[in-house]
């Protein structure tokens, strides 16, 4: 990851990728409090190469720092066009991005009084999260032993580098149990989120997702929200015990890195015919097709690297 050719956006500028680096008294690499994204672009039909909901990243960044009291030192607009650049720059088909807002080395110390925020935006190629066969066959969870952020102890709807912490240990220890994902719970027992994705369920043909409350506002959810009412349905936000998502028809995660993806087991229990459920299947149909340019009535949520 760190030695290769391309370019960084940092600060500002265009930095060659082996010379985008901070000091160590970074302040945000000792105590964890800065904001980031993770966006993808996807190489369209007619378009090019595009980012997938770029404002709405954009719009989150900035909603995640303003809950931290961060200022980010730019407009929105130029973070916009940091993204654009950074793909178009290394020359990227289909690409990650990282935009990230963090404190520099100006000071150290909990009072974070006399410190700049800084800002860096990163692409990459990184073509799939899991393995093609997980987005047929759906991928094994386990419940955590870890409990998701409690809204009073860190505030879920920003995006944190130090809430992910509690999503690398929920996650390595459903892999060392040999799944392939963690489903956490909130402070109450009830299901929050994936590590890194929102989680949906389906019930006799009604699909049903945990409220806002201990989980990350998810943008491929709320894609989600607008694909399935296409299709008729009302998705229905309730709190979820673990043991409805065992007995559901059908599971699926959501995310920007994990896009839409079945989930076949939770903790040993089959769900459902054990595959990718019929209502997942059409939604990630639907989604790829999306983010892949070929649905013309959301074309707007593409935005063109070309200039
Ligand atoms: N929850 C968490 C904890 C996440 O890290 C992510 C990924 N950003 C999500 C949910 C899904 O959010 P999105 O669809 O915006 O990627």
């Amino acid at each position: 990851m760190a030695d290769r050719d391309g370019v960084i956006w940092l600060d500002g500028e265009m930095v060659p990728w082996r010379e985008a680096k901070v000091h160590v008294l970074t302040h945000t690499l000792h105590y964890g409090l800065g904001v980031f994204e993770g966006v993808r672009a996807y190489h369209t039909q007619n378009n090019g190469t595009c980012i997938f909901k770029l404002q709405d990243h954009t719009d989150r960044l900035f909603r995640s720092a303003h809950i931290l009291n961060l200022p980010i030192p730019f407009e929105k607009e130029a973070i916009n066009e940091a993204q654009l650049a950074v793909v178009r720059e290394n020359n990227l088909d289909e690409a990650y991005l990282r935009p990230m807002c963090f404190y520099g080395s100006e000071g150290m110390g909990l009072r974070a009084d006399n410190l700049k925020a800084h800002v860096m935006v990163a692409a990459w190629e990184w073509p799939s999260y899991m393995s093609p066969e997980a987005k047929e066959q759906g991928i094994k969870v386990r419940t955590s032993s870890y409990t998701r952020h409690h809204v009073n102890i860190s505030m879920c709807k920003a995006k944190a580098n130090g809430h992910y912490i509690n999503s690398m240990l929920a996650l390595k220890e459903a892999l060392d149990s040999g799944c392939e994902e963690a489903l956490l719970l909130d402070n109450e027992g009830y299901v929050a989120e994936g590590s890194g994705e929102n989680i949906f369920v389906v019930r006799n043909d009604v699909i049903y997702t945990p409220e806002l409350t201990s989980c990350l506002d998810g943008i491929t959810r709320t894609t989600i929200f607008t694909l399935a009412a296409e299709l008729g349905y009302d998705i229905k936000e309730k709190r979820i015990t673990r043991d409805e998502v065992y007995v559901a028809d059908e599971a699926f995660f959501t995310g920007t890195a994990a896009e839409v993806l079945p989930i076949r087991e939770l903790d040993g229990r089959i769900i459902g015919n054990g595959g990718r459920g019929p209502i997942t299947e059409k939604l990630q149909t639907m989604y790829f097709d999306a983010v892949k340019g070929r649905r013309e009535q959301n074309l707007d949520w593409l935005a063109p690297v070309a200039k």
